[in-house]
């Protein structure tokens, strides 16, 4: 297949709605040429977006008139747009999301919401001018309005923490984060370091909190598998963060205990006494088959033990993440994991679709692990059955480089969603991050301004005052918003 571009500079956005259907192709992209054999011409001329399409002996043509003096946003929807509804029309796929490639579609829904848009002509337009299904545009509304008391909570200068640990006991084959394997010793050495760093960086950051008059609400500790470092390293992160921080108007504090091969009493017990009110058991797959070809080395039966193990110790809160299109796994398998853990009553699960991105061994293959419009039925199966057993949709977020441009959806019981996941993922209020590869974002009435720690634990120890001396953009920005707001 050859995909040409005439007349117009939207590779971008083309090669999105061409990897819908056809996920991993790496198709050449021509602005010039002959079209013969497989291909796709899409065209800006004499005021008409034109899209052919021919496959597997199939040929079609679609065009559109644009206005007198289109821009670009017109020109590229247009094309997509035509593009989409023939390739569903040739090849018979019929992707869920319509055109719509951002990473949090919920937002547009509430922004709409907000402006006084009704819900019919918000449907209508996602349906015919975004081209997403039925079924995905009630799992955004029924999202939003799940979100909604965590929303109308958001007071103005209040704020969530992410600390980031980013060691894990090895890497996933699918991991595209910087976490580093404690397996290797140079990893594991640098751990002490680290931890010294980021309690620094924890106080630093604390005094800016309070300088500007900040207020926490939520902890969220992630990386990575805080777990994995040794319960005195632990401890001494966390007990950093509660004498740096007032946890008193915290009201969800979470520590991510990912991997059941790190789940002990002892670190449980660090975790209990840190104040963290949630912790995340992550399976991703109770198949041991899977499990192993992923890199992960514990069974589903530790996961399980993992489980009751925090259940003993007083954990009212937990969550477990499922992948959707594990390599090895099938759609049978992922059902059984899915009924694994409903049988254990979590408070959340969250069900992700597996992505495949530049930095993870799965990428080096070049090759997705399954037929990649398999975990589209997952994702469908798990937002059936987790409703039927009284789960809710309540985050929802997307990423690039996922098959059939799937959804990741964290579920709920009643009363049970997590806080900081809608803050962060709605953006929705200011999140300071601490820890290699931790982003700030702060949040304000004149939009979203992002700060970077660096990524890797080696940059993070040389380069450490940059990355203090960066933080003063917190200060500069609630400076100006203190100045707006008189
Ligand atoms: S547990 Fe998460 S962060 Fe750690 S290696 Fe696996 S995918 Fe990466």
């Amino acid at each position: 297949m050859t995909v040409f571009l005439l007349g117009h500079s939207f590779r971008y956005e083309i090669e999105n709605i061409v990897r819908l259907f056809f996920p991993f192709s790496h198709f050449p992209y021509l602005t010039e040429g002959t079209p013969q054999g497989d291909y796709i011409l899409t065209e800006i001329s004499g005021g008409q977006a034109k899209v052919t399409v021919s496959f597997q002996g199939k040929r079609e043509t679609s065009q559109k008139a644009l206005s007198p003096a289109p821009d670009k946003g017109e020109q590229e929807m247009a094309l997509c747009r035509l593009l989409f509804a023939l390739l569903e029309s040739i090849t018979g796929i019929h992707p869920a999301w319509g055109v719509i490639t951002g990473v949090r579609p919920v937002k547009l829904f509430t922004s709409r919401i907000r402006k006084g848009q009704p819900r019919d002509e918000i449907r209508k337009e996602f349906s015919e001018d975004w081209m997403v299904s039925d079924e995905k545009i009630d799992l955004c509304l029924e999202t939003m309005d799940a979100q909604q008391p965590i929303i109308q909570s958001v007071r103005e200068k209040e704020f969530s923490l992410y600390l980031s640990i980013p060691y894990c006991p090895t890497r996933c084959s699918y991991c595209s984060f910087v976490s580093q394997a404690i397996a290797l010793k140079k990893n594991r050495e640098g751990i002490p370091a680290y931890v010294e760093h980021l309690v620094k960086e924890i106080y630093f950051t604390a005094e800016i909190a309070k300088r500007n008059g900040l207020t926490l609400r939520s902890v969220y500790m992630g990386g990575g598998t805080p777990t994995a470092i040794s319960p005195s390293l632990l401890k001494q992160v966390t007990d950093a963060v509660k004498e740096a921080f007032s946890l008193t108007g915290a009201v969800e504090y979470t520590i991510e205990a990912g991997r059941a091969d790190t789940v002990t009493k002892e670190i449980l017990s660090v975790i209990r006494q840190s104040g963290a009110t949630r912790i995340s058991i992550n399976p991703q797959t109770f198949r041991d088959d899977v499990l192993e070809r992923i890199g992960r080395r514990h069974t589903g039966a530790q996961v399980e033990e993992a489980f009751f193990l925090a259940r003993e110790m007083g954990f009212s809160s937990i969550n477990m993440d499922l992948i959707a299109g594990l390599p090895g796994d099938d759609f049978d398998g992922f059902c059984q994991s899915l009924e694994k853990a409903v049988s254990l009553n979590p408070e959340n699960i969250t069900v992700h679709a597996l992505t495949v991105k530049r930095g993870a061994d799965l990428y080096a293959g070049g090759e997705y692990p399954l037929d990649p419009f398999v975990p589209q039925r997952m994702v469908q199966e798990a937002y059936r059955r987790l409703k039927e057993e009284g789960y809710l949709p309540y985050y929802l977020y997307r990423q690039k480089n996922t098959p059939g441009n799937l959804e990741n959806v964290g579920y709920a019981k009643p009363g049970q969603i997590s806080y900081y996941n809608i803050v962060m993922m709605e953006e929705l209020q200011t999140v300071l991050g601490v820890g290699a590869n931790a982003v700030t974002k702060l949040v304000g009435e004149k939009g979203i301004v992002r700060i970077y720690n660096y990524k890797y634990p080696d940059e993070y120890f040389s380069r450490f005052s940059d990355i203090l001396a960066k933080k003063k953009e917190i200060d500069i920005f609630y400076g100006e918003e203190a100045k707006k707001n008189g």
